[in-house]
């Protein structure tokens, strides 16, 4: 295969990182090259002209410092689960692999925190932290499959976030390289600390491009000893949106407020998950955790009063079998809608939490207007909705595209936000200009070009030009 003068120059800085870190940890083979070019978002693939297995920040630094120096792109990659193309190499160039940094340097039980490597399986890392009487809370429904290094770079949430709060809220230090091969540690292993700029508040969420994370110093909770679990089903989802807002005024703090509308809950059944008994219009997760089990108990009985008001029935999932039946139909929600239709398109967006019964009537609409199904999962404790657009008549693209457009524009009327926890990435890099001022867009562009003056860190991504 002929290659370009592009994939040349690559192969070149390639080379010259292999005689530096072990050409064992270059991949060039365009056929291994394959599953580099994707993430999950669904964008069309582009394929990288070699790929690094970084196995420390060593290699890191070796790999960025090449790169610059022969003006090649870069792109780091946890574990491709993104669904913003963040990890797509849109430029082509070297696809910086991190997933063979996966050790767990230490975890502090007095200080409570860890020190970890950004490769590591998200669970695999919580699984170690609770075996210690301890708690990592950021919970992405993918947590079985990405990496903890990907949820820094895109502040990644999960139902959770409503008691926890998101990765940033866990992220206390990094160790950072830069395109040039610079290395240091932002932040502190402290609880507290004001010193400096608050660096480590820019790169979370950076979605690598202002620099490569090799080590992260994470903050972690006390386990909390008792869960309990509430399956509330509605008359349908404007009910239980209005529900959610009493459970909010209430003043209990559940640590779970997930929201899934009539079609996700069918979808569901036809899958033969069927957890959720009847055929309600809606429903409602709430979980509610902590340290005293007697507490957490009566203040899911009061939970349930308030859900009951408008609910159609109020159910408690007790036993373990019944609530990871119920955790793993959610999870698999984005994937079964996928499946189930010819067309669909999601977008991850927040309002509101007062907004949520408006917000979802007025998608229900703009779906009908266009043709188009549309339909929300997400958590509805922090109004940050997964509204997926849904067609099976190939002949509707166009329109699924038109409504995603809409629901956007709903979105930012209510003063919302075009993305709740996926990031921006490729996908909605254009959009973004719908949400931010030219001021502010121009005001980053100048904070990239601080950190990354070459703008080869994960060209193509976040600020549109
Ligand atoms: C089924 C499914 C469910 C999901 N559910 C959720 C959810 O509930 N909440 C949520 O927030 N997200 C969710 N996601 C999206 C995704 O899992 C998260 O964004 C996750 O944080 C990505 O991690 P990753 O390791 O796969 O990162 P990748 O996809 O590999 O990369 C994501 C971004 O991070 C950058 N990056 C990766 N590693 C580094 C590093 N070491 N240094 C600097 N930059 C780096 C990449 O360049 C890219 O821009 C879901 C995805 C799927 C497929």
């Amino acid at each position: 295969m002929k290659r370009s003068a592009a994939d040349e120059r690559v192969l070149g800085a390639a080379a010259e990182i292999g005689r530096r870190i072990g050409s064992g940890k270059v991949i060039d083979d365009p056929d291994l090259l394959v599953p580099y070019g994707a993430d999950e978002s669904g964008l069309p693939a582009s394929l990288p002209a070699a790929a690094i297995r970084a196995v420390d920040a060593a290699d890191v630094a070796a790999t960025l410092a090449v790169a610059a120096d022969r003006g090649v792109p870069v792109t780091p990659r946890g574990r491709g689960t993104g669904k913003s193309g963040g990890a797509i190499p849109a430029r082509g160039g070297i696809v910086l692999l991190t997933e063979r940094m996966d050790r767990i340097v230490e975890i502090d039980r007095e200080e409570r925190l860890a020190i970890v490597e950004p490769g590591i399986v998200l669970q695999t890392f919580q699984e170690a932290v609770e075996a210690e009487g301890l708690f990592y809370p950021p919970d992405p429904a993918s947590l079985d499959s990405c990496a903890l290094g990907g949820n820094v770079a895109e502040n990644a949430g999960g139902p959770r976030a409503f008691k926890y709060g998101v990765t940033r809220e866990y992220v206390l230090g990094l160790d950072v390289a830069l395109m040039g091969g610079a290395t240091t540690f932002a932040g502190r292993r402290t609880r507290k600390g004001v010193a400096g700029y608050d660096v480590v508040a820019a790169l979370v969420g950076s979605e690598g491009t202002l620099g490569v994370f090799t080590r992260v110093v994470v903050r972690l909770r006390v386990r909390p000893a008792a869960t309990q679990t509430l399956l509330a089903t509605f008359g349908d989802e404007v009910a239980a949106g209005e529900a959610v807002r009493d459970l909010l005024g209430s003043g209990l703090v559940p640590s779970v407020i997930e929201i899934l509308d009539r079609h996700c809950l069918e979808v569901i059944r036809r899958a033969g998950h069927n957890p959720i008994p009847g055929e309600p219009g809606a429903a409602l997760l709430v979980e509610l955790d902590g340290r005293r089990p007697e507490r957490v108990e009566a203040d899911a009985e009061e939970a349930g009063e308030i859900l009951g008001r408008r609910a159609t029935e109020v159910l408690v999932a007790s036993e373990p079998g019944r609530r990871r039946s119920l955790w793993a139909a959610r999870r698999e929600l984005s994937t079964l809608l996928g499946k189930a239709h010819a067309g669909k398109l999601s977008d991850d967006v927040a309002v509101p939490c007062k907004s949520i019964p408006a917000v979802l009537r007025r998608f229900a609409e703009l779906g009908r207007r266009r043709g188009v199904l549309v339909s929300c999962y997400g958590h509805a404790g922090d109004g940050n909705l997964h509204a997926n657009v849904l067609w099976d008549d190939p002949g509707l693209d166009v329109a699924g595209r038109a409504a995603l457009d809409d629901l956007l524009g709903v979105v930012l009327e209510v003063g919302g936000t075009i993305s709740g926890e996926h990031g921006i990435g490729m996908a909605k890099r254009e959009a973004l200009r719908r949400e931010q001022s030219p001021e502010l867009l121009a005001l980053q562009r100048r904070l990239k070009s601080a950190f990354d003056p070459s703008g080869l860190l994960n060209p193509g991504k976040v600020i549109p030009e």
